[in-house]
């Protein structure tokens, strides 16, 4: 059943492999940053100590790089409510390990620009992190994995059971591309 279920979110999410393991959406977070931080490391690239996180971003999100022994840098929001890109691309460098973006964000948004923003983070050698929380809206209609996530967690219980914010039984499983 459990196996069954992980195909299920690989398929909704278009990632590669998923992992059950993470009991909620911030102990997923957590558990998909110390990956990327591990992966930056297991290449040598010990320098990037910079998490970029939009300010409409869930306040779990800055908490989780804090955690995970990061600075995190605030990014605005453009007049449309979607991330700034001149802004965001000028934070970008070889100090960032990993940007957090919410899609659609806290705001209820589509990031519609976000092609343009995982390739300048690509573009940087920084991961892509994607807070799934409100997967519920583009469920059947967006893959986060096909539009260049690195690695991402799905809510669950905000997803699939309970209303956003409903309560219930949480879990937070995480999914990693390549
Ligand atoms: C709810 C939420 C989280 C945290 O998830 P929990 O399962 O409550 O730990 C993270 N990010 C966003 C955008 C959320 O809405």
């Amino acid at each position: 059943m459990l196996w069954e279920l992980e195909q299920a979110l690989i398929e909704i999410s278009g990632m590669e492999a998923v992992s059950l393991h993470p009991a909620a959406g911030a102990q997923g977070e957590l558990t998909g940053i110390l990956m990327i931080r591990a992966y930056h490391r297991s290449r040598g690239d010990v320098d990037r100590d910079e998490v970029l996180v939009p300010d409409s971003s869930h306040g779990t999100n800055p908490a989780t790089a804090t955690m995970a022994g990061f600075r995190t840098i605030t990014i605005p929001s453009a007049d449309d409510g979607g991330v700034d890109v001149a802004a965001f691309t000028a934070a970008l460098g070889p100090k960032t390990a990993a940007v957090m973006i919410t899609n659609p964000s806290t705001l209820g948004l589509f990031e519609s620009r976000i092609g343009e923003l995982l390739e300048a983070v690509h573009a940087a050698g920084a991961l892509a992190y994607m807070d799934g929380a409100n997967l519920n809206a583009i469920l059947g209609r967006f893959k986060p994995g096909k539009a260049g996530f690195d690695v991402m967690h799905i809510n669950t219980h905000k997803t699939f059971s309970t209303p956003h914010g409903g309560g219930g039984p949480g879990a937070g499983p995480v999914g990693v591309g390549d």
